[in-house]
């Protein structure tokens, strides 16, 4: 009997032992196939998706870059959201085409070496980028805006204000003009203005007005009468309101040009040198003065102060003025003296004439002030 016998049982255990090794040898050889086959499609998604993020990248890093000018705030947003919008996409892209029943498998792989690839990806494309992009963008507009907010926005403007008050400046050398008193009258014209033309006329003598001219035609015909008599017209003030012209450069500009254009329509003569009211070191001009100089030096303007005060605007009688100008004139090689032609200074015109004469015994010439004349200047 075969059924029972040591022969059937050795068989019998034979056959058990093949079973358990061959059948698991089998088993294993065709699931490594399977995994084969299943890594080489995971791979091939890969780089399907891969292309697809770096497509999303390019888009998402332009956009990042046109926004960076704004903030850095701005970037990370944009980086976050096109983070988002890879892993949507890696969750959406093998969806479609994965049918087999292993999708799910792939795509809980996917995310896993996808994202972190996406990740690594980004900081060296699209970080990158926007780091270096940032200083070509940003950095011009901070420049371009530099000289609208750094710059005096003033003297910005200034340059732009009164385009036709420019006169050209002289840069040769100053006149020899040792003993040269140059006569100056401030604040007219007025009506003591052709009373003293008179008498600078029978003195055949030459003097300045620092005119603060008025809208009217008096005020032009005695402007002609300065200017045809072949003295110096040069501008004082439109309004004389210190608070007001030494407010600001522009302020000054715009009571400046009012003057400066009353004399050219009055007489056609473009005036170039000038005298700030109450000299040009005052209490009211400390904090514009000097940019104040610096614009009208820029548009060819030369400005004189003075080393005589006649006084006159302090009531001096006859004698006062006359012994005070004198006086200190006398002590200057070129005296340049300060008298006023308006309001109540009828004792200016009284001794005009009589310190001319007196001047003129001491051996003095006279002359009016022009660019050509080293400047008497405060400070
Ligand atoms: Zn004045």
């Amino acid at each position: 009997m075969y059924f029972g016998s040591v022969r059937f049982f050795k068989h019998l255990i034979l056959t058990v032992v093949a079973l358990l090794i061959i059948v698991p040898t089998v088993l294993c050889i065709i699931l490594l196939c399977d995994n084969n086959s299943k890594s080489a499609e995971i791979d091939r998604l890969n780089s399907i998706i891969a292309s697809e993020e770096y497509k999303s990248d390019t888009t998402d890093t332009s956009s990042v870059t046109e926004s960076s000018d704004n903030s850095d705030n701005g970037n990370t947003d944009n980086i976050t959201s096109s983070e988002t919008s890879a892993t949507e996409e890696t969750e959406s892209v093998p969806t479609p085409e994965e049918t087999e029943s292993s999708v799910p498998e792939t795509t809980t792989e996917e995310p896993e070496t996808s994202v972190p690839e996406t990740t690594t990806e980004e900081p060296e494309t699209s970080a990158p980028e926007t780091t270096t992009e940032e200083p070509e963008t940003s950095a011009p507009e901070t420049t371009t805006e530099e000289p609208e907010t750094s710059v005096p926005e003033e003297q910005e403007d200034l340059t732009l204000l009164y385009d036709d008050m420019y006169v050209t400046p002289y840069t040769g050398e100053y006149i020899n003009d040792d003993n040269t008193v140059y006569l100056t009258f401030d604040d007219g014209p007025s009506v003591l203005t052709e009373n003293i033309l008179m008498y600078l006329r029978q003195e055949n003598v030459k003097a300045t007005f620092f005119v603060v001219p008025e809208d009217t035609e008096y005020c032009r015909i005695l402007l002609r009468k300065i200017a045809d008599d072949g003295h110096t017209i040069g501008i004082h003030t439109a309004s004389h309101d210190y608070e007001a012209i030494y407010s600001s450069p522009k302020a000054f500009l715009e009571d400046f040009y009012k003057a400066y254009s009353l004399v050219y329509e009055a007489t056609g003569i473009k005036a170039d040198i000038y005298r700030f009211a109450g000299g040009s070191i005052n209490d009211y001009n400390e904090d514009t003065r000097e940019d104040i100089i610096a614009e009208m030096s820029r548009r060819g303007f030369q400005y004189f102060d003075w080393n005589v005060d006649s006084n006159d605007w302090q009531g001096y009688n006859w004698t006062q003025l006359y012994n005070s100008v004198l006086e200190d004139s006398l002590e200057l090689s070129t005296p340049v003296i300060l008298f006023h032609d308006t309001g109540m200074r009828e004792n200016t015109v009284l001794v005009i004439e009589d310190i001319i004469k007196a001047l003129k015994n001491k051996g003095y010439q006279f002359g009016s002030l022009s660019q050509k004349t080293e400047p008497i200047q405060f400070g």
